[in-house]
């Protein structure tokens, strides 16, 4: 007898999350370890949102709220998504979970029948199929490689289209390889759905202030605004606020669904933490401009991986738009043998060469849908970046 339910079968463990605990528990141990693993900035809360927190304790806001979400905190995700992508929604089409990652869950739980076809564009974030697998559902992945920069064209999605599509998620910028789509790439896809009354868009916007370059960001609903009834416009406070721990993630949608989204909430969670719903309500409402720091940091440190990734021997790496990932290919480097004879045959063996050798920690590329590639998180300082891509490096040229 097993403990274990059959649909477990169906599914691993988060391959992110596995790498991060892999780093910590190695440095536990005493090694010397850089993690590039998680996709999590390095930056402290800003203390205006502890401060807030810490009322909210104070207050004793410290009891159960509406299930799925305080009406404050509601009415602070309507006026933002009203400023940054101009969406209009009512208190009854907003959803607040436990992440984004809960609401992604809840979202595809409260609709997707067994068979139901979900299109996932590959590189994607390792979450998505095996939640669409929990939910009984079929992902279809469509590959979207380098050669296009990592983005599905309107003939990818269009050829991925059956009658049984329910969904598309659509990730910009992209976890893993920080692929920004512009407003006319959007505009390409919300075309091909607009022929297509059928397949529903459920948008993951988690690093929408992390564009470079002055990019300017967008989201299917606001490009194209036919499309408003059949999406879900997903984001979070984590990436942006630097808020991972705190667990708070929202959705604007139709009403019909938000409502079946909190019904599996309220017999799962109940609600998401009371003082993380004052926190977070205080991060979309309060003054955004440290986010101009943030996002310049950011991009200092992508151009330096970008540009010592390039100088390793073996790897290649694009230089993306957004996010705080880059995803290099280490094709140049397969068939090639370490000091210790073994001989990489995949992205799998890469990092763990990596890990192994230089201490340093990334996720392997199939754990994301694309191989041979890896995925570097550079949420951390210029420094430790400058010393992890030295040891890549020396990795990479140590290979014969
Ligand atoms: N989204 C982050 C990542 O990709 C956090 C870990 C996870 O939930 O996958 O690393």
């Amino acid at each position: 007898m097993s403990f274990v339910a059959d649909r477990l079968s169906r599914i691993k463990p988060s391959p992110t999350i596995a790498v991060t605990t892999k780093a910590a528990e190695l440095r536990a141990a005493g090694r010397d370890v850089i993690g590039l693993g998680a996709g999590e900035p390095d930056f402290d809360t800003p203390d205006f949102i502890k401060n807030a927190a810490k009322k909210a304790m104070d207050e004793g806001k410290t009891k159960y709220t509406p299930v799925d979400g305080t009406p404050e905190l509601k009415d602070a995700i309507i006026a933002k998504f009203k400023r940054d992508n101009d969406l209009d929604y009512a208190r009854d089409q907003i959803t607040v979970g436990t992440g984004g990652k809960q609401v992604l869950y809840n979202a595809l739980m409260a609709s997707v029948n067994p068979g139901d076809e979900v299109i996932i564009p590959a590189p994607y974030w390792v979450s998505y199929p095996d939640m669409v697998l929990l939910a009984e559902g079929t992902p279809v992945i469509v590959p979207c490689t380098a050669d296009n920069n990592f983005r599905m064209s309107a003939a990818d999605l269009e050829a991925a289209i059956t009658p049984k599509t329910k969904w598309l998620i659509f990730n910009s910028p992209s976890n893993p390889t920080g692929a920004g789509y512009t407003k006319d790439e959007i505009k390409a896809l919300t075309d091909v759905l607009l022929k297509h009354p059928h397949v529903n868009v459920m948008t993951d916007d988690m690093y929408e202030h992390l564009l470079y370059d002055g990019g300017v960001y967008a989201t299917p609903a606001q490009v194209e605004p036919k499309l408003y009834d059949r999406t879900l416009t997903i984001n979070g406070v984590s990436k942006s606020y630097s808020m991972t721990g705190w667990r708070i993630g929202y959705a604007g949608g139709p009403k019909e669904l938000i409502k079946a989204m909190a019904k599996i909430q309220s017999q799962s969670t109940s609600n998401p933490c009371s003082i993380s719903q004052a926190a977070a309500h205080e991060a979309l409402s309060g003054d955004q401009s440290f986010l101009k720091e943030w996002v310049a940091a950011f991009q200092e440190r992508r151009d330096l991986v970008v540009s010592m990734l390039n100088e390793a021997e073996g790897l290649e790496c694009i230089k993306p738009e957004g996010a705080f990932y880059v995803y290099p290919s280490c094709a140049g480097c397969l068939g090639k043998t370490t000091p210790d004879g073994t001989v990489i045959q995949n992205d799998q063996d890469f990092v763990t060469y990596l890990l192994e050798a230089e201490g340093v920690a990334a996720v392997h590329g199939e754990a994301f849908g694309l191989s041979p590639h890896f995925r570097v998180s550079y949420a951390t300082s210029l420094d430790v970046l400058k010393e992890a891509c030295t040891r890549i490096q020396r990795a990479c040229a140590a290979l014969k």
